[in-house]
């Protein structure tokens, strides 16, 4: 119980009453931030534009499997013998019914990859809470290092460079096709991992792109560098390689049917 005199509660009131709706309230962009490498945004600028809402295909019921060469990352069976933690510890987040779910840390898989088609399906909560980057957020890192954001953005407003299937920090996705919390959500990813001359000189960067729910979000579209919050990392031959992550951001997303192709190129059988 706050108690304030009478000539100053209007204000004190009003002051509270504002700093506790501030403070439930997530950032949903940054001026402060510095600019992106082609100087037209700010990493996590809110006033860059909304993409426009696409409504997908329904969802389909259960999952649809990989083709036969996929290699099986979560799959029916409750296995999460390809994962471990960031530290190279046992996974601790819990999986039932063929459905993971976040827990606490980052996971990663043991093994690495470079260049792969990447299937990826998640739910975020159906009861939703908070707001901006506090709802249904999670990541999907490819080579540990570029995520591809996972977020409720269905009526969630946040900064577009940080909305669900992002390039986080870098692009927005070229539309909004997110459906609705609680409801089965598919990435599609291909992706090319950066390549380093002899020497560790860049000559090509990690290029994705990515389809939302059968949508084409991102088409064929490098990064800047390894993704992070308010920066952009810089490349180095690290990055040429790496694990598939997904995020803890302490909101409770689920996971299902994650298969990945690791690519040849043309005429390798
Ligand atoms: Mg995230």
């Amino acid at each position: 119980m706050r108690v304030f005199t009478r000539v100053t509660a209007p204000i004190a009131m009003a002051c509270w009453l504002a700093g506790t709706m501030l403070g439930q309230q997530a950032p949903v962009g940054y001026d402060d931030t510095p600019m992106q490498p082609n100087g037209k945004w700010h990493i996590h600028d809110g006033k860059r534009p909304q993409p426009a809402i696409v409504t997908p295909a329904p969802p389909s019921a259960s999952p649809m499997p990989g083709p036969s060469d996929a290699i099986v990352l979560v799959g029916s069976r409750d296995d999460l013998s390809a994962w471990q933690m960031m530290d190279g510890s046992p996974v601790t987040w819990m999986m039932k019914d063929g459905v993971l779910q976040t827990g606490k840390g980052l996971i990663r898989t043991k093994a690495d990859f470079t260049d792969f088609q990447l299937h990826v399906e998640f739910a975020t909560p159906s009861q939703v809470k908070g707001n901006s980057q506090e709802r249904g957020n999670s990541g999907v890192f490819l080579l540990g290092k570029f995520e591809i954001q996972v977020l409720d953005s269905y009526h969630n407003v946040t900064y577009p460079d940080g909305q669900a299937s992002a390039m986080y920090g870098q692009f927005p996705p070229l539309v909004n096709a997110s459906r609705p919390p609680g409801e089965w959500q598919t990435y599609d990813i291909a992706f090319t991992a950066p390549h380093f001359k002899g020497g560790g000189t860049m000559d090509k960067p990690a290029v994705v792109t990515v389809l939302h729910n059968g949508v084409l979000v991102h088409n064929g579209t490098a990064f800047w560098g390894p993704t992070t919050h308010k920066k952009i990392d810089p490349y180095t031959p690290e990055t040429a390689k790496g694990p598939l992550a997904l995020q803890d951001h302490g909101n409770p997303v689920r996971y299902r049917n994650i298969w990945i192709r690791p690519l040849k190129g043309y005429d390798t059988p």
